[in-house]
């Protein structure tokens, strides 16, 4: 069993080194202007991209604002009273579940999908007299932002494959399945990364860096604009898009690979892409469990060398799992994982639940430590950008999988302080990150036209 795992085990060693490789690859995304080119050899893995926010709110933003979330699995609409630049009350929301055939269904079937959801819902509102609302739009995949209201859809991930919305701009879109619906009066629709929005949620001054572990993951952070060559003026700052789902795109993490990994990348919906994204995030972590105890079963080292037709199903292992079989206390997570094993018409015998959590915990761990290395670098960056021996600084989390599996969060701050002495990197969790942020960037955008 070890000599399986032994591979997913990454060494504080190995993480220096992808730490390194990282900030190559952020810093060629960051010198590049590639974006939107399909051509492998000169599209940067890590790429970088603007988000055209360069300010956080400054206290005079006022108003209210409607917002959406769609993320890979969910999505969620919101309705948020900005008072002084900040949230009042808890906002009101709906989310809904997306269908997965709709996932495959046509751009237009989707964008209805959403606006026939957004309308019920401004509609439960009961606003008088329908008001024209401002909409900030927080999208959970790349984009190519021209302006904060103009944003192209560079490629689809985690398994969307809807059709006519890749090099499309999103936001024209959403506006146009408005006006086929008719009767809302929703203007501007303001655009922005769900990690992007994640990192604006957070009200603390120090948090220039946002993260998402959830069905995918991104992180995002305040460059100085001197450094961004995809982008003219030198003053100020402006917030990255990382985009770093897509490193090992360009086979930097080659020798960091395992078979398992290789084998779900070319069985995926986009193979070659978003390579650390599949070793990382809620989309595929079950999926590789799935692989390694299949691989384990073919030795005989479980379920007495047999399998259930349950088992022989991709995606039958949920990356929920591993957190019920994680669950802290030893005795809880064997009988989670028993019961899951027994569940999926296994043969458990009485050790198989702990070489399941072995598993799990491997993989989890794995995934945990990548994003510490991740969270490294980028903090270290600002710190060299500014000068600093020391940095302290916030980081604006969200995602399923930091905020469900019961350990990855401890994982995750190990491997931060053994990484990096040097910063002192506090991570911060906001409910409803996405809808709050995305709100706020719609009341930043109200702010600086001036209207
Ligand atoms: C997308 C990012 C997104 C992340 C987290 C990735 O698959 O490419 O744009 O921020 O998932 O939702
Ligand atoms: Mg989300």
């Amino acid at each position: 069993v070890e000599e399986i795992l032994k591979p997913f085990r990454l060494s504080n060693e190995n993480l220096k080194e992808i730490s390194k490789r990282l900030l190559k690859a952020m810093e060629e995304g960051l010198r590049n202007k590639t974006v939107g080119s399909d051509h492998p050899s000169i599209r940067p893995s890590v790429k970088m991209l603007s988000s055209h926010l360069k300010e956080r709110p400054n206290g005079t933003e006022n108003g209210g604002f409607l917002a959406l979330d769609m993320g890979g699995t969910k999505l969620r609409a919101y309705y948020v009273e900005v008072m002084n630049g900040k949230i009042k009350l808890e906002p009101k929301s709906k989310e809904w579940t997306i269908p997965q055939e709709l996932k495959n269904e046509s751009g237009t079937q989707l964008f209805d999908y959403i606006v026939k959801n957004l309308g019920a819902f401004v509609e439960t509102l009961k606003l008088e007299g329908n008001p024209k609302l401002p909409l900030g739009f927080s999208f959970s995949f790349p984009c190519d932002h021209k302006s904060l209201y103009k944003c192209f859809l560079t490629k689809w991930t985690k398994g969307f494959k809807c059709s006519g919305v890749e090099r499309k701009d999103v936001a024209k879109l959403l506006r146009e399945a408005i006006g086929r619906k008719g009767g809302l009066n929703i203007h501007p629709i303001v655009m922005v990364n769900d990690v992007v929005a994640t990192m604006m949620s957070c009200e603390d001054e120090n948090c220039q860096i946002g993260m998402i572990i959830g069905t995918g993951t991104n992180a995002c952070y305040m460059e100085e604009m001197k450094n961004v060559g995809t982008e003219d003026g030198e003053e100020g700052q402006l917030c990255i898009n990382t985009e770093w789902g897509g490193f090992g795109d360009d086979d930097s993490l080659k020798d960091f690979l395992t078979e398992f990994d290789k084998n779900l990348d070319n069985e995926s919906d986009n193979p070659g892409e978003h390579i650390v994204e599949k070793m990382i995030s809620g989309k595929y972590l079950g999926e590789i469990v799935w692989r390694v105890l299949l691989e384990l079963k073919e030795k005989k080292l479980l379920f007495e060398g047999s399998v259930s037709d349950n088992l022989r199903k991709k995606d039958t292992f949920e990356t929920r799992f591993i957190s019920e079989i994680e669950e802290n206390s030893e005795k809880n997570g064997l009988e989670n994982a028993d019961k899951i094993l027994s569940d999926l018409d296994l043969k458990v015998n009485s050790t198989d639940p702990s070489l399941v959590k072995m598993v799990c915990d491997t993989i989890s761990s794995r995934s945990a430590r990548l994003c510490a290395a991740a969270l490294v670098t980028i903090a270290n960056r600002i710190r060299t950008n500014r000068g600093l021996p020391h940095l302290k600084i916030t980081v604006g989390m969200d995602g399923t999988v930091y905020k469900k599996h019961p350990n990855f969060s401890e994982k995750l701050k190990e491997a931060l302080r053994t990484l990096s002495p040097e910063c002192d990197i506090n991570i911060k969790v906001v409910d409803d990150a996405s809808g709050k942020g995305a709100a706020l960037v719609a009341a930043v955008a109200q702010r600086l036209c001036g209207q």
